[in-house]
């Protein structure tokens, strides 16, 4: 059979995470937490189970998870969603991501995608048929040259997509750029993706660029945004989208046939614990914790750390120790040395490799230090 993917292997968070089992490393690759979710969050769900919340969910999401979600949106970027029609509960981001690209992205249509880039965009858009269009960014600073964005786009140019805080790089979208971004959209019919899904994962007192704080932006914006991070679940698949009606409508025809609706217990739980707001309004200390303490380690190997303002993943570099590729590296750091990384090259079209690794620091302190330990002897 002619494959759709040619080309396409199995995701590096899977092949990464299995040689960790494999060799029993530590594993910092696939971006999970290796410590459990607030009991209160989990009693909420089994109290939904237990009273009989066990049947399809309305296709686009409870009402009342809606509500708390156009409240939050309301309170954190001063962005009225309405909660009928703008808002739709879906099976964490990445269905977010794929139903969206698949509601409006058709053959011939062009595709602006900021690489390192999480590695499920490229692949959803080829196959609706979509052309990729790679900005590469380099280290160590990742930034954007929105001069050389404008030169990427043609008369076919139909969405960019943007993820602040970035997987892998950890880097920010500034006020600057969401100027630099409008300036290059007025006028135009080019939609956005945004995959905010580290959008509470912001560090130094920075703050998150939404799409939904800018109204020329949230106007032609999908939004994405994942219950995994916001709650230490990543297991559980929910989180969802944002988007104006007009947008909202054709997404939601996709979404009723490729999944109709999502884990109704579950929704029903988040929706009690998220009540009260204050059971996230520490998570950017708690993981700026993490942050400095994995920093503050690390600095003590031999690799070079690159910026992290924002998710949960830290870079290094280590081009001045050897000439590995970062998947020879990457394999060499989990059989010998008993720790798992992802190679940043599997997150360019092209493979490009600047011989850099992506860490995850959100795990249990110990962990953490086990795993430095470990990298001190390298
Ligand atoms: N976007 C980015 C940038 C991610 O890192 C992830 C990984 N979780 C997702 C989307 C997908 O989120 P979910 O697990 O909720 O599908
Ligand atoms: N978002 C996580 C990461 O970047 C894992 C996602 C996945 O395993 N598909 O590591």
């Amino acid at each position: 059979m002619l494959s759709k993917l040619p080309g396409v292997a199995t995701t590096i968070f899977t092949v990464m995470s299995r040689l960790a089992e494999d060799h029993q490393a530590i594993n910092l690759s696939q971006g999970f937490p290796d410590y459990d979710c607030d009991p209160l969050l989990v009693e909420a769900v089994s109290d939904a189970m237990r009273s009989g919340a066990n049947q399809y969910a309305p296709m686009t999401g409870l009402p009342v998870l809606r509500e708390l979600i156009a409240e939050k949106t309301k309170r954190l970027y001063g962005a009225h969603y309405h909660p009928e029609k703008e808002v739709t509960i879906t099976a964490g981001g990445t269905q977010a991501i794929f139903t969206a690209l698949s509601s409006c992205i058709g053959p011939g249509d062009e595709v602006i995608i900021f690489e390192p880039a999480y590695d499920s965009y490229a692949p959803a858009v080829r196959l609706l048929g979509g052309l990729v269009k790679p900005y590469e960014l380099t280290p160590p600073d990742y930034q954007i040259d929105w001069d050389m964005v404008k030169k990427l786009f043609s008369v076919n140019t139909k969405m960019i997509i943007l993820n602040s805080p970035q997987n892998p790089t950890g880097c920010i979208l500034s006020k600057e750029d969401a100027a630099q971004l409008i300036r290059l959209t007025m006028g135009t019919d080019i939609l956005i993706l945004s995959d905010e899904v580290y959008e509470h994962l912001i560090y130094d007192g920075q703050q998150h660029h939404s799409m939904a704080l800018y109204p020329e932006l949230r106007e032609r914006s999908f939004i994405v945004a994942s219950f995994g991070k916001l709650l230490h679940t990543t297991g559980w698949k929910l989180g969802y989208c944002l988007a104006p009606e007009q947008l909202m409508r054709e997404f939601r025809k996709v979404h009723q046939f490729n999944v109709f609706s999502v884990n109704t217990p579950m929704q029903a739980g988040i929706a009690a614990y998220l009540k009260d707001p204050s059971v996230y309004a520490g998570l950017s200390g708690f993981f700026q914790q993490k942050r400095d303490l994995f920093r503050a380690m690390l600095a003590e190997t031999r690799f070079k750390l690159l910026p992290c303002q924002g998710s949960y993943f830290q870079c290094v570099s280590y081009g001045h120790l050897n000439e590995l590729k970062d998947k020879e590296m990457a394999t060499i750091l989990v059989k010998e040395h008993g720790v798992a990384s992802i190679p940043v090259s599997a997150f360019y079209t092209k493979g490009t490799d600047h011989q850099v690794l992506r860490f995850c620091f959100a795990k249990k302190q110990e962990t953490l230090e086990k795993a430095v330990e470990r990298l001190m002897k390298f």
